[in-house]
């Protein structure tokens, strides 16, 4: 199984660009940043706005847990290589302190509104535009040979007056090379997509586009998560209450997969239940049959059924936002 687009994004470029466990990172000074307040806190890190003293600029400042000098690495290499493309976060300085020696990334400030509260305020126009700003991040970093693999709303930061998203925490994202393993314990469990989930590691970028499927469907039937499995393996339960299990068992045999014994046991037999059966009086200005038609196409168990990010980008959904 190979990715559909852009599967060569990294072996056309030379090896300084993927290969980050040979960056040698040039640590800046600490001393210009001033922390003011602490406006998150994930498992890697501890995030404070605060100011370059130097230029008076506003910044975030992420000061990193200790993990591994392989993942700092890993992270800071692809914020460096996607640093400018549309919508994804900036990274500005990587510094360390000079007594603890704890690395910070220094990072463009977005007055992000927490989206439990904003979602539910915006118009059907806000989240096919939003959701076409965060396709153009995804496809931009997939065409640098780069999966994010971390997709939820936490991620995506809105700046609803401005009208600005940018996705932010690259620190589970990887270099796409075809034909390679990866490590399934990625994502955060409710946009997990099936292939994690049923243990396939020869996944690619069309991972995102599951959890931007999963993105899509919370926004417009307010449902947040869309999938809240319990565990992992009750997430996929929770995925094929929705999708049904006949494609589910097509995807399994398809690439030769088992379900794990436990998922086998308390997986039962169900149909696919259609889109309008999640419509209510308060969602129901987000309905259309084409945002139908593109969740049908996301939200698919084969990987390589969905569309790409550019795919998915040219679907008549988006098209309003242009006229
Ligand atoms: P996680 O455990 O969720 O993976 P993490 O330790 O990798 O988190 P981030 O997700 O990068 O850290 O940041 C944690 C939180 O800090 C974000 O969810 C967000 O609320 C806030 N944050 C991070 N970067 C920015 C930014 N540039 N502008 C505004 N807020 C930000």
């Amino acid at each position: 199984s190979i990715a559909k687009a852009y599967p060569y994004a990294n072996t056309n470029k030379p090896k300084e660009y993927y290969d980050y466990e040979f960056l040698q990172v040039t640590w800046g000074s600490q001393d210009a940043y001033e922390i003011s307040k602490k406006i998150g806190r994930g498992k890697y890190s501890e995030v404070f706005s605060g100011v370059n003293t130097l230029n008076q600029q506003e910044c975030v400042i992420k000061v990193l847990k200790p993990v591994k000098k392989k993942k700092i690495k890993r992270e800071i290499k692809i914020l460096q290589n996607l640093t400018g493309g549309p919508n994804i976060i900036a990274l500005l300085d990587v510094v360390r302190d000079p007594e603890s020696r704890v690395p910070c990334l220094i990072f463009e400030n977005v007055n992000n509104t927490d989206f439990r509260a904003l979602y539910p305020r915006f118009t059907d126009m806000d989240v096919r535009y939003y959701m076409y700003e965060l396709l153009k991040a995804l496809d931009y970093c997939h065409s640098m040979g780069i999966m994010h693999r971390d997709v939820k709303p936490h991620n995506v930061m809105i700046d609803h007056e401005k009208k600005q998203i940018r996705l932010i925490d690259w620190g589970l994202a990887d270099f796409y090379h075809p034909g390679e393993k990866y490590n399934v314990r990625v994502a955060s469990r409710c946009f997990k997509g099936p292939e994690l989930l049923v243990d396939f590691h020869y996944y690619d970028y069309s991972l995102d586009l599951w959890s931007f499927g999963c993105m899509l469907a919370g926004m417009i039937f307010r449902k947040e998560p869309f999938f809240g499995g319990t565990d992992n393996y009750d997430q996929l339960v929770k995925i094929a209450k929705v999708i049904g299990t006949d494609k589910l068992h097509e995807y399994l045999k398809k690439y030769d997969l088992k379900l794990h014994p436990h998922i086998q046991k308390i997986m039962g037999k169900y149909p696919v239940k259609p889109w309008d059966k999640f419509v209510t009086n308060e969602n129901q200005k987000y309905m259309s049959p084409e945002v139908f038609d593109l969740l049908d196409q996301l939200l698919q168990y084969d990987h390589q059924d969905r569309p790409t990010a550019k795919e998915a980008m040219n679907h008549p959904y988006f098209g309003k936002i242009f006229v």
